[in-house]
Parts: C-alpha cells; structure tokens; sequence
C-alpha cells in the first residue's frame, strides 16, 4: 500500500492501488469508431527526474506534462526500436526543454531556465515560460533507419494545446492531450482520431463518437488524471461507449549517457576551450543534465577524447559544468 502525501483528503486515491496502475501506459480503443485513446502515469519515473535536478514549480509542472506527453506519442508515433524526441526551444525564461522516450517506454527529460523566475505565477503555462519559441519532434527509428523531424512554432498555451498543433499541422492527426503533473507524479491522457490513407478520418459506424468522447475527456479534472487509477478514470469517462482495452505497459526511467557520450562533448567543444579549462582547472568536469552523473577528465584523457574522430556526436542536451 501506498498513499500519497497530498490529496489524499478529497476521497479519490483508493486505500490501495495494484502495482501495475503505476509507471503504466494502457491503451485502448473505442469499438465503435477509429479512435483510440492512451493513459499514462508516471510515479517513480517521474521522481527520478526530479531528485537530479531541483526545478521550480512551474517549469516542473510543464516538465511533467511533456514527459507524459513524450511517453503517449511514442506509443502512437511508430518508432520501432528507436526513439522519440520531445524538443521545447523557448525565448523566455525557459530555454530548453527536452523528453526522450524509446521503443521499451523508458524516459528520461530535462530543462534549462533563466536562475531568476520571479513575477512568474506557480503554475505558468508553457507560453509564458518559453516566451514563444519552437516545438520540435524528432523520430529516430534505429540503426540504419532514416530519422525524422517535424518543428512547428508555438502558439498554443499549454504544452496539451501545442502538442495537439503540433499532431495536427505535422502529422494532419486530430488529437487531444490532458495532461498534468505535479511533486509526484505526472499523468497524460491521449484521445486521437485515426486517419485512413487519404488523411481523412474514416467514415465511422458511429460518428458522433469523437465529439462525444472529446466532450467527456474535457470533463476529466487536473486531480482525477493525478489520482486515481486509470481503470476509475476509463469507467469515470466512457462507462457508455464499448472499449477495448489493452494490457498495460510498464513505463520507466532511465538515462543512456556514457564516457562516450561525453567525450563527444569534449570533441564538440574543440581543442581551444578544451585547453582552456584544462589550463585553469587541470581537468574536464561534465555532468549530464538529464541524470545528473558526473564524469571527470584528467588532462591525458581530455587530449585523448579531442583525438578520437571515430566516436559519434553526443545528444543535444548535455553541458559543462
Ligand atoms: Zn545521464
């Protein structure tokens, strides 16, 4: 049994949860038309994120709904035993943001914002935190595949309303997101119309379904998606409709950096500055933004990494520190 340290009060959490309601993505699809839905939560995979990094409130929340975010387009998105890369460039006082979720549902996500966020209100929306700024989805399918990018600016104000943009002028797929997040977890709801070939939705045995079931996903409140378990929030939705669910998947953390990676850094730097560093401080010290390990470079294994042009480019989001 687990109880959550907040909003227990309100009635919503049961008294116990089975486990796979957590770190959980659970499909499902509506019987009587082409329209498919996803749940996920995130609960320690979330949590892990934030014991690295210490992020204020309202760049967490918008965190949070991109890694749930992440994890439902990857279930949608094919991205065979590749990746999906969730990219936020802002202006404002958030100028990154990034989700990764591979093929076996493992994620991992970071930020990077300005260290003064005063006159921002708790819980800011995406626009406000990134002042603008671009939405893009990278596709890595694997090993020897083509990678795919979509970039769409962002109008929408939350991330779910930027998203939906992003399925809609990228993808041409009607889809609606509600998502949340908060100190301990972070949930996603996804409800999408299918294409047939032509783009077009299909003509449907019941078409008044996606309307119908949008309507009911509008109803779902920020505290029921972070509380109860997904089965209550399907029967809570669509006791009307004929679904067919799926069995769920488990959903968790995990970050890929290596030496490797960050002597890629090192290589990407350049010499100069390498030099530089190395003159001042005597090695190289870098620390993954999404997990927070460290990795140290003496002098001879700094000038080692600057040498080897075999190795291959880094991912976007590391840094030196
Ligand atoms: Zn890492």
């Amino acid at each position: 049994m687990r109880r959550s340290p907040h909003g227990t009060g309100d009635g919503l959490r049961p008294a116990s949860e089975p486990d796979g309601e957590r770190d959980s993505l659970q499909r499902f699809l509506f019987e009587k038309a082409h329209v498919r839905g996803e749940l996920v939560r995130l609960d320690e995979a979330w949590r892990e994120v934030l014991r690295r990094r210490d992020y204020p409130p309202s760049v967490r929340e918008v965190l949070g709904d991109l890694m749930a975010a992440c994890a439902l387009l990857a279930a949608t998105l094919k991205i065979q035993g590749g990746e999906l890369v969730l990219q936020i460039q802002g202006g404002g006082p958030v100028t990154l943001l990034v989700v990764e979720c591979r093929a076996d549902l493992t994620l991992r996500a970071t930020a990077r914002f300005e260290p003064d966020l005063a006159g921002l209100e708790e819980r800011a929306t995406l626009r406000a935190l990134t002042a603008g700024g671009q939405c893009a989805i990278t596709i890595d399918p694997g090993p020897g595949r083509q990678a795919y990018q979509g970039v769409v600016s962002l109008r929408g104000a939350t991330a779910a309303e930027a998203l939906e943009e992003y399925m809609a002028r990228s993808e041409q797929i009607e889809t609606r997101f509600w998502l949340a997040a908060d100190g301990q977890r972070a949930a996603g709801l996804l409800l999408q119309r299918l294409p047939d070939h032509g783009g077009k939705a299909t003509a449907d045995a019941d078409d008044d379904l996606w309307n119908r079931v949008t309507v009911l996903g509008h109803t779902l409140t920020r505290e029921e998606l972070l509380e109860l378990p997904g089965r209550d929030i399907l029967r809570r939705l669509f006791h009307d409709e004929e679904l067919r669910v799926f069995e769920s998947l488990p959903v968790r953390f995990a970050c890929r950096c290596s030496r490797e990676t960050v002597a890629g850094i090192i290589r990407m730097v350049g010499r100069e500055e390498v030099e530089a560093v190395l003159a001042e401080r005597g090695s190289i010290e870098i620390a993954c933004e999404f997990c927070a390990v460290g990795y140290t470079f003496d002098r001879e294994q700094a000038l080692t990494a600057l040498a080897d042009r075999s190795a291959s480019t880094p991912p976007p989001a590391t840094s030196s520190g």
